[in-house]
């Protein structure tokens, strides 16, 4: 399998961010990326550090005053007294303020849902560069069937206009809009991270030319809790082009696997010219902040279930947290699915 990486993907290094209650170790660390390559070196893909394609395919999908605030923060930040290593808020827009104020700390409370996004001195490098090689997997995917991206920082909470729950721009989205653009098809996106992809159901919402599906943990008492129900199907043009199929906690390998099966039938029926699968790590048992509990065994049949629609496939890499099983488990997936195809 061909894997595309770009080596700015570890220039953003959180420290830490509030969860329930508490200031705890950020778990999307820099030492994702280091494991994740060195976990496809060692299984034999061929490995390939990208390019530059530039910004239009992040405006393609990405509001020009958000990124434009992802490019410039990190040099404004001598306009705040008292800013060490980031930049973060505690203040955030709801739906009833959103003014765009002009300094610093409010622009961030604008661009950001929660305390997961700072913005650090290589943030932007960091999630420029993993959007490249979402870009670059897309076109290799057309050219060879599938490909996988390994995107760090994750993408999938990135909306078109915010940042939230560790992401920043939203990769499987860049890829959805590139493959869409290259093959003048729809495309569908299948999600497979534990945590509802938010952000990806609302860019496409109301599209109908981009089918997106997501298995996920039920966020009634989850992350993103706000997005992710089952009753959610799109709006306008793009009514029937969402499907979210929120799993009980603690599901696993079977009711997991039986709802991706669903999930490609939809998507089999909607006849896409290319398929992005958002494939989340964080759905494993061991992963120290999910709430699912798949196998090993379970990531490799679900790769053998979405291989088999046949379809042009960039896998994108979003959650999976640091743990033994988080390389034992992408490794299983790659190879079940090449295995699959060959
Ligand atoms: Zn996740």
């Amino acid at each position: 399998m061909q894997v595309f990486h770009h080596g700015d993907s570890a220039r953003h290094d959180p420290n830490r961010y509030f969860r329930r209650g508490a200031i705890v170790d950020h778990p999307e660390q820099a030492d994702r990326y280091h494991r994740l390559l060195e976990t496809v070196r060692a299984s034999g893909h061929v490995v390939r550090e990208v390019g530059d394609f530039g910004l239009d395919p992040i405006f393609a999908v990405h509001d020009v005053g958000y990124v434009a605030f992802l490019r410039e923060a990190w040099d404004r930040r001598d306009a705040l007294p008292g800013i060490d290593d980031e930049i973060l808020t505690g203040h955030f827009a709801r739906p009833h303020m959103h003014r765009r104020p002009e300094g610093l700390l409010g622009l961030i409370g604008l661009y950001t849902a929660d305390t997961s996004t700072p913005v650090r001195a290589g943030t932007w490098q960091a999630v420029y560069g993993s959007a490249q090689a979402a870009v670059a997997a897309a076109d290799a995917a057309l050219a060879e069937t599938y490909a996988y991206a390994l995107c760090r920082p994750p993408g999938h909470h990135a909306y078109a206009d915010s940042a939230g729950g560790f992401c920043y721009l939203n990769n499987s989205a860049i890829a959805a809009e590139r493959l869409r653009g290259a093959t003048g098809g729809r495309v569908a996106v299948l999600d497979i991270d534990v945590h509802h992809g938010n952000g990806t159901q609302g860019i496409f919402y109301a599209r109908p030319d981009v089918f997106t599906v997501s298995v996920h943990a039920d966020p009634a008492d989850y992350f993103p809790y706000f997005a992710g129900y089952a009753d959610e199907i799109g709006a306008g043009p793009g009514e029937g082009f969402n499907r979210n199929l929120p799993l009980p906690q603690g599901s696993g390998d079977e009711p997991w696997l039986a709802a991706i099966a669903d999930g490609v039938v939809a998507i089999g029926s909607y006849k896409p010219a290319a398929l992005v699968v958002a494939l989340g790590l964080d759905a494993s048992k061991d992963d120290p902040i999910g709430a699912l509990t798949v196998t090993e065994a379970g990531f490799r049949k679900a790769a053998a279930i979405i291989a088999a629609a046949g379809l042009s496939t960039v896998i994108v890499q979003e959650g999976g947290y640091l743990c033994p099983a988080l390389q034992q488990n992408l490794s299983a997936f790659l190879d079940e699915f090449e295995r699959a195809r060959a």
